[in-house]
């Protein structure tokens, strides 16, 4: 970094100044420099910074010269992916694609709310739902928040594009649970230079009748994030669902000694959303709070005190920029080819501390970092796979 920010200097003292790029600048300071003292430099850069510098004028292309097909073919998916990525961080027009692994043009078009015009499109490459837990027109992809971060950093260019990526959605109308209404929303705020999106459900009953909130028969879209989706109905169905499952792998297991104890814990962390709604009916009026253990997500629900509307938020952190490999990401994203009890690994972060950030606006010491732990259900499964 402190030799990226010495060649800036060197840059800025006159390189910059010549348009004409394939002209070599006499008064460039870079240029001053002996070949030797250059690759000194130039050798401590990231590959991107190379290549970008390479593109700066004849000179520094000849000083930087590479194969950059060849060098690029030879890297790990990681390391290209670094590649790509760290191109799109200065290139305000391009965002990295690590399906395609290339860059891809920006598209103004395509915001979170046009999910349903962009999703299937061929050109440059069809997207899915990433993330699993969207609603069916809404869906925040990896490259819209880092378009929002890099455009909110560098100003001035794609404002309006920005509007539109941070554009409050909400979805009303025809209801999912006829004949309660329900609605949708979603939030995004940039704070602290940390992409943060609030999602908020609601769900009324406007009848004359007495009806459950969340009934059993329907299955009610309530995607909080991956690790807390609710199956096969309503949240006491849910949850018997759930405990009878992991009733019948925990004694397909060999570890006798931690049977009990596994039960509770892996059952304990699936079902914190059907254990938070039950806990709002015993509580009407007042906000439950929790968190996800294994995506920085806060959420809360409350039921009203005559027990005809349930609000859930979430509040979901996506980090600073990054690469879609990060865990600041992929965390958020279901794994379709995992098991739906595998949640994958805990991840460290101050819970609640996404709420108090969203409400109040200023710093916190936020941590998302991977935790080292392994889940309940990692291993379980290893102690399966000695039976
Ligand atoms: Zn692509
Ligand atoms: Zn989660």
């Amino acid at each position: 970094m402190r030799c990226l920010l010495f060649l800036r200097r060197l840059l800025d003292k006159g390189c910059h100044h010549h348009r004409d790029h394939d002209q070599k600048d006499p008064s460039a300071a870079i240029l001053q420099l002996s070949l030797d003292i250059l690759s000194l430099i130039t050798d401590n850069l990231a590959l991107h910074d190379k290549f970008l510098l390479s593109h700066t004028c004849k000179a520094l292309r000849q000083v930087t010269f590479q194969n950059w097909d060849f060098v690029l073919s030879r890297l790990s998916f990681e390391d290209q992916s670094g590649f790509w990525v760290g191109l799109a961080y200065t290139l305000p027009n391009r965002w990295a694609c690590l399906k395609c692994c290339k860059l891809h043009h920006i598209d103004t078009s395509d915001v979170p709310a046009a999910f349903q015009t962009v999703r299937y499109r061929g050109i440059p490459c069809s997207i899915k739902h990433s993330r699993g837990i969207e609603v069916e027109v809404y869906s925040m992809q990896h490259y819209h928040i880092q378009f929002a971060l890099k455009l909110s950093r560098l100003g001035k260019v794609h404002q309006r594009y920005l509007a539109a990526l941070m554009d409050t959605y909400t979805r009303t109308g025809i209801s999912f649970i006829p004949p309660l209404a329900d609605s949708y929303t979603a939030e995004p705020r940039i704070i602290n230079k940390r992409f943060i999106l609030l999602e908020e459900w609601n769900i009324r009953n406007n009848t004359s009748t007495a009806l459950p909130l969340f009934p059993d028969k329907s299955r009610l879209p309530l995607p909080v994030c991956p690790h807390m989706r609710m199956l096969f109905g309503g949240p006491a169905r849910s949850r018997s669902w759930k405990q009878s499952s992991i009733h019948r792998m925990v004694h397909m297991s060999n570890n006798n000694n931690m049977r009990q104890l596994e039960e509770f814990v892996l059952l304990k962390e699936v079902t914190l959303l059907e254990d938070g709604i039950a806990l709002a009916y015993e509580s009407p009026g007042q906000w439950i709070f929790n968190s996800c253990l294994h995506c920085p997500t806060d959420f809360a629900i409350m039921i009203s005190t005559d027990e005809r509307e349930a609000t859930i938020r979430a509040w979901h952190d996506f980090g600073i920029e990054g690469s879609p490999i990060d865990i600041s990401w992929k965390a958020h994203v279901a794994d379709k080819n995992r098991h739906w009890l595998d949640v994958g690994p805990y991840v460290d972060y101050s819970h609640g501390s996404i709420r108090e950030l969203w409400s109040e606006g200023i710093s916190h010491r936020t941590r998302t970092s991977q935790g080292k732990l392994r889940s309940v259900f990692t291993k379980l499964i290893e102690s399966l796979s000695e039976v």
